[in-house]
């Protein structure tokens, strides 16, 4: 299978524009990273896609944006923030969670997600305030409650799929595919509704992707009526920025007893990365040096 990429183009003359991503190595590598359930992988990994697309679209090398689905599912909230290039990091708060199929016999990830509750959307582009939407879930499906942030709190009419396929029972991750579809400024209506119509087609990208077909072909395929142009290609992962001078910073913000305390009683600390698991161990000087460094 070909390498993770995400790829950028315009459908009729620049009035629509594409985003696709092929993902799998970036979901299994979250997969690994938090020991996911069937049920997580999904989850993390449609919001994974989405993030990674996203950041995709950012200017700036020290730009990220971060999504949050607050759903008030089993899962709890699902956090993911990218950066330029579409390099992602994510996790969810219980990644072992796994509910009975959903009546149509897939995983439930609506349920999983939940539908009571808020999608936020933070942009940090290197201004005083970072960018902040919100917009409220609508199905937990995750791919659902995008489109409807995009038209709604960006005012971009948008279309957006996001697949994993696993293995029924190991939870293998066998393809992860996921398109963003949006209409410019005075685009015709018939060009919007001609993609609509493409639905079922644009649902079995991740199955094609499975079946070994590169994403570029079944894009020039799948839009081939309609004037596809392919403007970029970029290689998306999954990948953290953490490091242990970045956990010293959150340590320090425990306060100076705290940090005291865990030196005297523990003898030390480990501190891991929600992002990615990584572990860090701290010993009792270095607490005490950072203890120092408190307000
Ligand atoms: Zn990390």
């Amino acid at each position: 299978m070909e390498q993770d990429v995400i790829i950028r183009g315009l459908l009729f003359d620049g009035c629509i524009k594409v985003m696709a991503i092929s993902a799998m190595d970036m979901v299994k590598e979250a997969r690994k990273a938090h020991g996911l359930s069937r049920l997580a992988t999904a989850a993390l990994g449609r919001s994974l896609m989405m993030t990674s697309m996203m950041g995709a679209q950012l200017k700036d090398a020290g730009d990220r944006v971060t999504t949050m689905l607050k759903g008030g599912g089993e899962l709890g909230n699902v956090i993911c923030t990218a950066r330029q290039g579409g390099i992602v990091k994510g996790y969810l708060d219980n990644p072992e969670c796994e509910l009975p199929p959903a009546p149509n016999g897939k995983l439930d990830v609506a349920l999983g997600v939940g539908w009571f509750g808020e999608l936020v959307v933070v942009k940090d582009l290197g201004l005083k305030e970072p960018y902040v939407g919100r917009c409220e879930i609508v199905s937990g499906e995750i791919a659902e409650d995008f489109a409807n942030y995009f038209t709604k709190s960006e005012q971009q009419p948008s279309l957006v799929y996001l697949g994993v396929r696993m293995e029924a029972y190991s939870g293998d991750v066998l393809s992860a595919g996921g398109l963003l579809v949006q209409a410019l400024p005075n685009c015709p209506d018939e060009f919007a509704e001609a993609i609509e119509k493409r639905a079922t087609e644009i649902e079995r990208i991740s199955v094609r992707l499975q079946g070994g077909e590169v994403l570029e072909t079944i894009l020039n395929e799948l839009f081939s009526d309609m004037g596809f142009e392919l403007l970029e290609k970029e290689y998306p992962a999954f990948k953290c920025d953490c490091s242990k001078e970045r956990l010293e910073r959150v340590l320090i913000s425990l306060g100076r007893e705290e940090l005291l305390s865990m030196a005297d009683a523990d003898g030390g600390a480990e501190i891991s990365c929600h992002f990615c698991n990584t572990q860090y161990w701290f010993t009792d000087d270095e607490l005490r040096r950072l203890a120092k460094e408190c307000i």
